[in-house]
């Protein structure tokens, strides 16, 4: 796209501060982005819990010259160009239905419930041998997702594909304007209870208004959607049941791995294989041959398309490779959106200094060879990336053009040469067309462990912490607890995404987990609750601040402060109030004032206490007890110290029971990984951690016959046990056995038989229908991991910081 300042400030009808002609070229929000520069024009988006307005000094500083924005930030007037609108979101939407405007080519919609993006993906398979495609990627469906995804249209493409999902009413208003599809697809609308719907009927009206333009709208049959159609737009239903139907579904039959089914349309029957059993993605499927039979297609065309549809992988997942490397496995599309996405989430990903892209050719870009792949080179470039294999034809283009490159005809030539690459602490971004068979080059470099892995939603703590944020005052400052490998999830990604949510500390146990935090390059301040005095230099020298819990810690800390001449070098100071753990206790408290009157070494950066019963509250007197006795202590300190530090003494069950003591800061825990010791509190947060491994072997056993060591289960019918690659070594308690304990096995419960041995275990899968290599979860939805804990009568913290670290952690977001 490209659009000048002048015309942009026209469509927002903005107020404009500087004076700017500039070509804009790319539109951005993320602040994170190598792709910003001085063609860009940043949109400061504010959400419920992060203003993008705090990102602006940043991108100023990285080139950025154009911002639309709500208000100037403090000390920015004057240092770029800034059109004021009265609200960003709407700004951006402006921005993307006058830009939609522009174009007359076909678009698909999409919206309903279930299934938009799975329908998208395939359509754009279907169709991409007829048509210069643009889609949405990934799911970029949302109020956000929409106009980004239209703004990358440009004058190759000649048919557009975009989802739109609403979570609540007049939403789709806005959406419709930005998509304007002249295609409509309702998908399954399904019976879930939506929160922001009265009820069903409503649900289905709202969406309907996404097709208030299109010529034709395709959709199961049903009275209610039928209701919500406008006189100009053409019916195009399908059904199993109402012979009525456009398409018409009579037959099905099924084998394991295929559907045939029968149907009628313009009164012709044809039969159809379809390579899915479930159902649903027969519906799925049944929306994509609609839409090609409304395209004119004919049967034969249809057959050979859709045999080769596949299930479709949506995230970006991140793997362990070979050689302390990274893996970004994006091995089912390459094309130029897609790209500047992954690169995106490449950059995201600092584990590494040094990054490789492996990258396909790209297709259905619409646009000449030389003129893609100049474009690639500039998004190479612009990235910093170390190193880059092309492989494929026509990617060869951009030899001339990128430093340090190199091209393979194609994945086996790639792989022959494998052993002569080197791979070694770097994140390697993998992406390709599917033709390629990238899944091959992914598991060439991933990392050989056993199949048993711990799944990380990286959004869903983003929710978590989120959530916990919106229970504070707006002052209150944060520290995230990351001890223990932050409770076995990854300290370091867990870290990094909360630096991104601007945390204001993290806290650690020990100095050790805080100097591989910052040496990997966090640049939080770090607390470290449980500093030894061996690690007083360490500390001083990783710029980590310490927890001092006694005079003597103190005094050690103190001598060695003074011999480095340092000044004003930040403390935290805990107070026992009742933990009876570490800490000042109250007669100590004036040993403590006359260690810290006058000495400049050291500035008491904050003073802390922790709370015995915050999740108990039976034991309410306790705590009120604990913080009259930390408000007392504390301001002895302030007032003959003279100092203001930040107090804090809530944990996570403490912010949702004791909102009153938040003080100045609050230090969350567990509630980050999704565990709350609140029914009623639990509901809210995202499940974390998915632990999960594979069924290594399934054998029939005879009535009598036993399981494991020492018989302790004995088979009181014929039975069908299954084999899992996990055990005791890998933080599976043993009491988790013998019939306590339960995995799931394609959504079903299967007991655990027998105990647990070191590396395995097995369970009963007699009433399942399940395969060698099928996935198994041994905790996540279900069972939880407080369900678990309950069983096993400790707490979810045990369970989760148990997972030994041969477990490998992989990370994900939505
Ligand atoms: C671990 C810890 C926390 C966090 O507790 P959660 O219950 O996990 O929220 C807070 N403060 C201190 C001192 C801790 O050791």
């Amino acid at each position: 796209m490209t659009l000048s300042i002048p015309k942009i400030e026209k469509i927002l009808q903005a107020k404009r501060l500087g004076d700017s002609n500039a070509i804009i070229e790319t539109i951005s929000i993320d602040s994170r982005s190598l792709q910003n520069n001085d063609k860009t024009i940043f949109f400061a988006l504010i959400g419920v819990n992060n203003d993008a307005h705090l990102y602006i000094q940043d991108l100023i500083e990285k080139g950025v010259r154009n911002f639309v924005v709500a208000y100037i930030p403090e000390n920015l007037q004057g240092k770029a160009n800034f059109l004021i609108v009265e609200n960003t979101l709407t700004a951006l939407q402006q921005i993307a239905s006058h830009y939609r405007s522009l174009f007359t080519f076909p678009i698909i919609g999409l919206t309903g419930s279930n299934g938009k993006t799975i329908v998208k993906e395939w359509l754009n398979f279907l169709l991409s041998p007829d048509f210069n495609i643009i889609r949405s990627p990934k799911s970029y469906n949302s109020q956000v997702g929409v106009p980004l995804s239209v703004l990358a249209i440009n004058e190759q493409h000649n048919l557009g594909i975009f989802e739109a999902g609403i979570s609540t009413t007049s939403e789709m208003e806005k959406l419709e304007k930005i998509i304007h599809p002249t295609i409509g697809i309702l998908t399954s609308i399904g019976s879930a209870h939506d929160e922001g719907f009265e009820n069903l009927e409503s649900k289905i009206k709202e969406k309907m208004l996404l097709f208030q333009h299109s010529e034709v709208v395709i959709y199961q049959k049903n009275n209610s959607v039928e209701q919500s159609i406008l006189p100009e737009t053409n019916p195009f239903s399908w059904s199993f049941t109402d012979e009525t139907a456009t398409v018409f579904v009579s037959k099905k039959e099924h084998t394991h791995e295929h559907t045939t089914i029968e149907y009628t349309y313009n009164r012709t029957v044809s039969t159809l294989q379809i390579p899915f059993v479930d159902d649903a993605s027969l519906e799925n499927v049944i929306s994509c041959l609609s839409v090609l039979l409304y395209l004119e297609y004919d049967a034969k065309t249809i057959q050979n398309r859709i045999e080769l549809l596949y299930p479709i992988e949506m995230r970006l997942k991140v793997k362990n490779g070979i050689n302390n490397c990274s893996l970004i496995d994006d091995s089912y599309s390459s094309d130029f959106q897609s790209l500047k996405i992954a690169l995106d989430f490449l950059e995201n990903q600092k584990q590494h200094q040094k990054k490789t892209v492996i990258l396909s050719d790209i297709f259905q870009s619409g646009l000449s060879n030389e003129a893609l792949y100049s474009k690639v080179a500039e998004l190479i470039i612009s990235n910093k990336i170390s190193r880059f294999i092309g492989i494929g034809e026509t990617i060869s283009t951009l030899k001339t053009k990128l430093p340090n490159a190199f091209f393979y005809k194609d994945t086996n030539e790639f792989l022959e040469q494998l052993e002569s690459l080197s791979f070694e602490n770097e994140t390697i971004l993998v992406k390709g067309a599917r033709s390629f068979q990238f899944e091959e080059i992914v598991s060439a470099l991933a990392e050989k462990t056993h199949e048993t892995m711990l799944e990380i939603n990286l959004n869903a703590i983003s929710h978590n912490f989120n959530f916990f944020k919106s229970k504070l005052k707006p002052s209150t400052k944060m520290m995230a607890m990351v001890k223990a490998f932050g409770y076995g999830s990854g300290g370091f990604e867990v870290a990094k995404l909360l630096e991104h949510h601007k945390v204001d500390y993290l806290g650690v146990a020990f100095a050790d987990e805080g100097i591989s935090l910052k040496t990997a390059g966090i640049n939080l301040p770090i607390m470290v609750l449980n500093p030894e005095s061996t690690s007083f230099s360490a500390i001083i020298q990783h710029q980590l601040e310490p927890e001092i819990y006694s005079i003597k810690g103190l005094n050690a800390f103190l001598k060695i402060a003074e011999q480095k001449k340092l000044k004003d070098f930040p403390i935290h100071i805990k107070l026992d109030t009742g933990m009876h753990r570490l800490g000042f206790e109250a007669n100590t408290i004036d040993d403590l004032i006359t260690t810290l009157k006058g000495n400049q070494a050291v500035k008491v950066k904050s003073i802390l206490s922790h709370l015995a019963t915050s999740d108990d509250l039976n034991h309410k007197d306790f705590v009120q007890y604990q913080i009259a006795l930390f408000e007392k202590l504390s301001s002895q300190l302030m007032n003959e110290l003279q100092i203001t530090p930040i107090r804090h003494i809530l944990n996570t069950s403490g912010i949702s029971n004791f909102p009153q003591a938040q003080y100045d800061m609050v230090r969350l825990g567990i509630g980050l990984y999704g565990v709350s010791n609140d029914p009623e509190e639990q509901k809210y947060l995202e499940n974390v951690g998915t632990l999960k491994s594979i069924i290594s072997q399934i054998r029939t056993i005879q009535k009598d016959e036993s399981v494991g060591y020492g018989r302790r289960f004995i088979a009181g019918r014929e039975s069908k046990i299954a084999t899992i690659p996990i055990g005791y070594a890998d933080g599976i308690a043993r009491s988790w056995g013998n019939g306590v304990g339960f995995v799931t096995i394609k959504n079903k419960k299967a007991s655990i038989l027998g105990s647990v041995c070191m590396d395995m275990l097995m369970v009963d899968v007699t009433e399942i229908d399940c395969r060698e290599g099928d996935a198994v979860i041994i905790f996540g939805e279900s069972p939880t991991v407080t369900y678990m804990a309950e069983q096993l009568k400790t707490i979810p913290y045990e369970i989760l910081t148990s997972i030994s670290q041969r477990v490998k952690r992989v990370f994900y977001r939505e």
